[in-house]
């Protein structure tokens, strides 16, 4: 389909950026009753920093060194960061062999004769690692703060953590209380951890919060809220958003997402502000209301 570009401009210096790709989209938007979101790159920047490092039997140098070392192959911006924040601390840069990321839960690769991990707490546990109970203890005081927590592991032991964070992207807090005032419901999908989720829903507003999701669970979680007579829009940004914008009645995706996440959605926000998704569900109402 002809993308068909809708720039609307509103009151003073007011601007609206959407493309909307056909125009049965407008039917679809001016129906919609429940608002779906990604939250990694969607509800914030995702472009995470880290804040903590804390090392357990390990030298703090030793942690990093394994860390940007595994991570150096990773694309994920949780590995980016932590390459980053590995090199400012003068780390020298080693390399990996037999790298694997496993999407939605981390990476795993061999150091000599060493195999590593690093990703998160159910991840490594996963693959054989035990957290004790001080390990736990910190993994848990981090991500009630709202804090990404990846456990870094050499062979079945873990020797350190780092914590992250990511900032919600500007106007968040705003657009839940627009959406909650229009009588829609809104809820946030994320690969993320429970509390880590639940910290920053809560901080934006959000009404439900679905944690610890791979991309077909959130897939299949649309689907339920469908089967139960929702008309869910979805808003995402990434690779992995690309099969639940697809599965929504309408998917939105951020201009500056992936292009992947792009060809799935019906709208797209041009301007990348968070903002033109309740711009998009006006936008619907009036022209449905008009057209018919
Ligand atoms: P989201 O749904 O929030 O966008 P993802 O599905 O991309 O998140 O990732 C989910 C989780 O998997 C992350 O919060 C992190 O704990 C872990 N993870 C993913 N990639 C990596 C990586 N390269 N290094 C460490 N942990 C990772
Ligand atoms: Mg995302």
């Amino acid at each position: 389909t002809t993308p068909m570009l809708s720039a609307i401009a509103g009151g003073k210096g007011i601007s609206i950026g959407l493309l909307v790709k056909a125009s049965e989209v407008f039917h679809e938007l001016s129906v919609v009753d429940m608002v779906v979101f990604d939250k990694t790159g969607t509800l914030t920047y995702g472009r995470p920093t880290v804040t903590n490092v804390e090392t357990f039997g390990s030298e703090r140098i030793e942690t990093l060194t394994l860390a940007s070392a595994i991570e150096e192959p990773s694309e994920h911006p949780i590995g980016q960061a932590i390459r980053f924040f590995a090199l400012r601390e003068g780390t020298q840069p080693a390399a990996v062999k037999e790298f694997r990321a496993a999407p939605g839960k981390g990476v795993e690769a061999r150091l000599g004769e060493t195999e590593v991990l690093a990703g998160k707490p159910s991840f490594v546990e996963e693959r054989g690692v035990s957290l004790t109970a001080q390990v736990r203890a910190r993994i848990d005081a981090l991500s009630n703060e709202g804090k990404t927590v990846v456990v870094l592991a050499r062979g079945k032991e873990a020797i350190g953590i780092f914590a992250l964070q990511d900032t919600p992207r500007r106007g968040a807090q705003r657009l839940f209380e627009k959406l909650r005032q229009r009588g829609i419901k809104t809820v946030m999908l994320t690969g993320d951890a429970q509390r880590v989720a639940e910290a920053i829903g809560n901080k934006l507003g959000v009404d439900e919060v679905r944690a610890e999701l791979l991309p077909t669970d959130k897939v299949a979680a649309i689907e339920t809220l469908q089967n139960a007579g929702r008309k869910v829009a979805m808003v995402g940004d990434g690779i992995n958003d690309a099969p639940a914008l697809a599965q929504a009645n309408i998917g939105i995706a951020l201009g500056a997402g992936t292009d992947v996440a792009i060809e799935s959605a019906g709208v797209i926000l041009i301007g990348d502000r968070l903002n033109d998704v309740l711009s998009a569900l006006i936008l619907g109402k009036a022209s449905y209301r008009t057209m018919t």
